[in-house]
């Protein structure tokens, strides 16, 4: 479970929710309007900028990381409970960040257990530690 909460669930380059990579966003269009605006100022109307203006070429949030597959906000898992059948959709992606990090994962084996759990009154509810289970199983040689 330690094991499981370091290496994927604290890991902040990880989603919580779905295990997917998360990358840092592209630099939004919004941005340009940060740029000195030379030519615009020249023309004498943007000297003089309202609030609203200038709120708007506030610094942007910084390392604001939306997952690209479930669009959890910073990676941080929702706190309802998974389906079976979205708890497994999310066994591909959590192998690949074990892969990623060094071990020999048994694919088949992490699905069997997240569905096995999933059907057990007593686990169903808790996620985190069904996918804290199958990991560790997974990674068994
Ligand atoms: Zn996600």
């Amino acid at each position: 479970m330690r094991w499981f909460e370091i290496l994927i669930w604290h890991d902040h380059r990880v989603c919580s929710e779905c295990f997917a990579r998360l990358t840092r966003p592209d630099p939004e269009p919004g941005e340009s309007a940060m740029e000195p605006r030379t030519e615009t100022a020249t023309l004498g109307v943007d000297l003089i900028e309202p609030p609203a203006s200038i709120a708007n070429v506030a610094p942007m949030p910084e390392a604001r990381t939306t997952c690209n597959e479930c669009g959890s906000v910073r990676g941080l898992s929702q706190s309802e409970t998974l389906s079976t059948s979205e708890a497994t959709d999310r066994v591909p992606a959590l192998a690949a960040r074990l892969q990623e990090a060094g071990y020999h994962v048994k694919t088949d084996v992490i699905y069997r257990v997240v569905d096995h759990l999933k059907g057990l009154d007593r686990h169903t509810a808790d996620d985190k530690r069904i996918f804290a289970i199958a990991a560790a199983k997974g990674v068994q040689r």
